[in-house]
């Protein structure tokens, strides 16, 4: 069973602070991404569980044995780098055999080995070449390969397809999903992307740099679709989804159900419970995913505003055009046209969107956690 248990996990770089009591626990067979923003300490996180960097502080565990003082080797974890870090003057099959033989496993058993993970990987045409022989995606693989010779209870990725380009980062994305179906082992990724966090990962970590003022780095953990759905604080609603959560500092009106936005008026949905963020005059941060902002509005939206404003940006997707809209809030509102029926708009004309505003989502705007939702 590999479990993996991080118990008030805190790492200090002299006395530098980068990880404050991290506690999460990861179940046997389960995938979980970090995902953060550049020096949030994912990578750091991550090769603690290794065993690369030492743990200042609390208990980290694997498959219920803390591993504080166990040494990297001996922990039945395999890491997956950036770079492949791959034996130039080897072939493919050597590569990929190099952790056993030094750990003098017998021959009929690293070719068993080797084989299999050719197969999985789909090199095995590949085996007598060198690595200079590869595309990048290929060499991505043979490193991959490597990991799963070992047969680990651990799989530990870092940053595995960042140097990749965007079509080739979506093939290995899929294949590593299927990897994890094929060998149903323990995955822990560490990914500042978060496409990549919400479509590889059973539950994701979002982490933020403790200097963002939250005072903790584990912001919030979940399924992918929890975290889309109802994110923790507006750091999660921000980072996760794309393109971002526009989002706006408004004023509670007389009515207490209605939120004042750069002269607009946003009703409030009925799920939240507004407390003492009811009061007129109170300050609510309100965001808005674009998705849920169009040009053409959708027949079973309720809750609806026109909002009017000028068009700052338009992003040209293809499929569909990212529309930014300054309506003289701090930042442009984010929506969408989808092409069916309007021309997009220029730049500088004014332009009219619906927002279905029981997808507004509503927070705290001193601690910027999410409000509440009213009991069933
Ligand atoms: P991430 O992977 O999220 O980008 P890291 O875990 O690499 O972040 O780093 C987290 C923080 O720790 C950063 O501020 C980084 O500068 C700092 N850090 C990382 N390694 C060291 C080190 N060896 N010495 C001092 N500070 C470090």
């Amino acid at each position: 069973m590999a479990t993996i248990a991080l118990d008030n996990v805190t790492k200090r770089y002299g006395e530098t602070l980068v990880i404050d009591k991290l506690s999460l626990d990861i179940s046997d067979q389960e995938f979980v991404v970090f995902v953060g923003p550049s020096g949030c300490g994912k990578s750091t996180a991550l090769r603690m569980i290794a065993g690369l960097e030492s743990v200042s502080d609390g208990q980290l565990s694997i498959g219920g044995r803390v591993v504080n003082d166990v040494h990297p080797k001996d922990r039945d974890c395999a890491m997956v780098f950036q770079s492949y870090a791959l034996y130039p003057h080897m072939t493919v099959f050597e590569n990929i055999a190099f952790g056993l033989k030094i750990r003098k496993t017998p021959t009929s058993e690293i070719e068993r080995r080797v084989n299999d993970a050719a197969r999985i990987l789909e090199l095995g045409q590949f085996l007598d070449r060198k690595p200079r022989e590869l595309s990048g995606g290929q060499r991505q693989r043979v490193a991959l390969g490597r990991a799963i010779v070992r047969n680990p209870s651990v799989f530990l990725f870092d940053e595995p397809l960042s140097n990749l380009d965007a079509e080739l980062r979506g093939a290995m994305r899929a294949e590593i999903a299927q990897l994890q179906q094929n060998l149903r082992t323990t995955m822990v990724y560490v990914t500042h992307d978060q496409v990549e966090a919400m479509t590889l990962g059973d539950r994701i970590a979002v982490l933020a740099p403790l200097s963002r003022g939250y005072g903790v780095n584990l912001m919030q953990v979940g399924a992918p679709m929890d975290l889309y759905m109802k994110p923790k604080n507006a750091f999660v609603a921000k980072f996760i989804g794309t393109p971002p959560m526009s989002m706006f500092k408004g004023v509670m009106a007389e009515d207490r159900a209605t939120i004042q936005i750069a002269g607009r008026s946003f009703k409030s949905p009925d799920i939240y419970d507004l407390g003492p963020h009811a009061a007129p005059g109170s300050e609510i941060l309100a965001g808005l995913r674009p998705e849920h902002v169009r040009a053409e509005p959708r027949s079973h939206w309720v809750n609806t505003l026109d909002v009017t404003g000028k068009v700052k940006t338009v992003e040209f997707l293809g499929h569909e055009a990212i529309i930014h809209l300054d309506i003289g809030a701090e930042e442009p509102l984010l929506g969408k046209l989808t092409g069916r029926g309007r021309t997009p708009p220029r730049v500088g004309d004014e332009f009219t969107m619906v927002a279905h505003l029981e997808r507004l989502h509503l927070f705290d705007p001193k601690t910027e956690n999410r409000l509440p939702e009213r009991k069933a």
